[in-house]
Parts: structure tokens; sequence; C-alpha cells
């Protein structure tokens, strides 16, 4: 028989950080949402080799205390739930306390953070159970992560990172989301040493989509603005003409978090019956808001899936919001509400 043996910190520290750390994009959705938690209003995301090897990201913050930063890197070190009765906002909101945990059990991180109020700002550097000391160092007023070699310590996940362009395109991907959430946040991505987009922080969706994601993707859109009861939809809907191959350009937001969902692509694709091509697919940036307490996003938490308690109801709106802006631009003659 073999012996049971309780397998030692460091080792399931890397396992419980598998769950969590996939790849450079997920590290960088992570730290990119802390930063948001932080009231940051300019978000810098950096990349160089997809993320593999350099991934830098500066926010302006509120930043943390000296004494706070290396418990911030502790397992279930959270700032952002108080108590058990909390326990519904870990799940909606997906505050684990474990990113910054996860980050530093399978790569080379440094941190350098100050808040408004003090004169100096800390710097401290942590890879696997190997810690730094604090140094009290001059930085502006915000939180910078610079992390480095992304599974140095665990070849099997370095094998199955994919190429460097593919790991970017991934990064950008999610931070494209991100920030087409959070129009009222300056974001720049930047990947490796060249400016892809920035956005200007001005609050305004339509401008963030147009650098975002174009001038082209910009200038077919029509726009959304639905209620019904409990249930708002707002954003823009592609013009039929200008379908694509994929349902790449389709982003659907529910409470200000971006979500894959298959139902939510099919409500779309409803509206659009008989005014698209077999084949093709309607673009959108869609915002669903919805009540708290019917959707739960957080399934995983690396993944972007959502569940809804009453999907029925929600897919109805989705798919009448956009029936209805297809109607206002004349692209539907007849469309009954009662269905
Ligand atoms: P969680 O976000 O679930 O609290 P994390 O491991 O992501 O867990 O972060 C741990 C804590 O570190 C946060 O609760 C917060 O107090 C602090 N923190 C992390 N990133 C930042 C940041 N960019 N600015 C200020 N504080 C941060
Ligand atoms: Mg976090």
């Amino acid at each position: 028989m073999p012996h049971i043996t309780v397998l030692r910190k460091e080792i399931s520290e890397l396992i419980a950080a598998g769950e969590v750390i996939e790849r450079p994009s997920s590290v960088i959705k992570e730290v990119v949402e802390n930063a948001i938690d932080a009231g940051a209003k300019h978000i810098t995301v950096e990349i160089q080799h997809g993320g593999t090897t350099y991934m830098r990201i500066v926010d302006d913050g509120c930043g943390m205390a000296p004494e706070e930063v290396p418990t911030a890197f502790l397992r279930h070190a959270t700032s952002k739930i108080a108590e058990k009765t909390d326990l519904d906002h870990i799940f909606t909101l997906g505050f684990r306390g474990e990113a910054l945990a996860s980050i530093a059990a399978v790569a080379k991180v440094t941190v350098l953070t100050k808040r408004k109020e003090d004169d100096f700002g800390t710097s401290y550097s942590i890879s696997g159970s190997t810690a730094g000391e604090l140094e009290q160092t001059g930085c502006p007023d915000g939180t910078t992560l610079l992390i480095r070699d992304l599974f140095y310590n665990v070849p099997v996940r370095k094998k199955f990172m994919k190429r460097d362009v593919t790991e970017a395109n991934a990064v950008s991907q999610i931070v494209q989301k991100i920030a087409l959430s959070h129009p009222e946040i300056a974001f720049r991505m930047i990947r490796d040493n060249r400016t892809e987009f920035r956005t200007d922080g001005s609050g305004d969706l339509y401008t963030a989509i147009y650098a975002i994601l174009g001038k082209e993707f910009a200038h077919d859109l029509i726009p959304v603005s639905y209620e019904d009861g409990m249930n708002q939809v707002t954003g823009f809907v592609g013009k039929p003409l200008y379908s694509r191959s994929n349902r790449t350009f389709q982003n659907f937001f529910i409470n200000g978090r971006y979500v894959r969902s298959r139902q939510c692509s099919v409500a779309l694709e409803n509206a659009y019956q008989n005014l698209i091509m077999v084949g093709k697919f309607p673009t959108c940036v869609l915002m669903l808001q919805v009540p708290p307490e019917q959707v739960d996003v957080n399934i995983h938490p690396a993944k972007a899936e959502v569940r809804f308690s009453n999907e029925k109801a929600v897919m109805d709106s989705l798919f009448f919001a956009v029936k209805n802006a297809l109607m206002k631009n004349g692209l539907i003659y007849e469309f009954q509400m009662d269905h």
C-alpha cells in the first residue's frame, strides 16, 4: 500500500494557481479587474512576446499601504469581502482573493504601489515561495505590476501556451472587452512596443467602440435602447449588410461584465432572421442590465460564462431590443410584439 502524503504547500499553491491562471490573458483579466476595483481612471497594459515573458499593468487607482502589500499576495487575502454574509458577493463579483497569489505562484512578480496620501511608494518582488524585502521607493500614485516569465516553474503549462501572436491576440481581446465595458476609463494597449489602441475615458460607448473596433465597424452601427420591466438593453448592433463570417464581433455584457453566451448569440441571430445570409453572423456591442440576483456570471473564475435564473425573460428582452432597433431603422417592416 502506498502511503498517503499531504502535498507540500509549494505544490498545492501551483495546483491552485492553475485553476485561475491558464495563460497570459487570464493574468491580464485578473490584474485589470483589480485596477478597476481600485478606482483607476487610466489603465495601461503592455505585453512582450504575447505576455509570456513580460506583462506590465499600470493603474492610477488607490494603491496599497506598504504593510498591505505582502498580504495582498496571500491566498484568500482580499480587501473586498469583510464578512461571511458577503458570500453572495464572492459569487456575483468574483472576489476570491486568489488572483495575486496565483500569479505570484507561477511567475516573477514585482509590484510598485503608492497611495495618494503617502509620501513614498513601495516596491516588492515575489516569485513562488521566495519574496524579497519591502522597499521604499519613489513612484506615481497607483499600482504597477510587472509580471515576467509566466510558468517558468511549471514546464508542462509553459508547453501548453500557444504561439506569441495567438497569446497576444487573446490578451488584446480581453483588454478590448474590458475597455468596451468601461468607456469611463482610459485604456491603452501596447503590444511589443507598439500602441495597439487607446480609449479616451470620456464615458461615451460609441467613442470607445470607434477607438477599439475601428472606424469601419463603428460606421455601420444601429443604436439599441430598450427597457421592459426588469431588464434593460442598450448599445449597438451592426447593419445586416455588414455581418461577419464568425461571432468574434458579437460582444455581450451583463451588468457591466463581458460574458460569452451562446444563448445571447441565438437571441441576437433570431432577431436578424431572413436579413442575413446563411453562414454570416450579426455584430453587436450590447449591454444587458438584469436584476443581479438573476444572474450568476462567475461559474468559474477563469471563465466568462453566465447562467440566468430567468433565461427566457432575458433572451426575450434581447430579442425584442434588437428587433425594435432594426425596425426603427427601416430594416424590418412588419413585426409583432407577441410571438
Ligand atoms: P481580490 O481581487 O479577489 O480581492 P486579488 O488577489 O486579486 O483578490 O487581490 C488581493 C487584494 O490586493 C485586493 O483585495 C486589493 O486589496 C489589493 N490589490 C490588488 N490589486 C490592486 C491594485 N491594482 N490597486 C490597489 N489594490 C490592489
Ligand atoms: Mg482580484
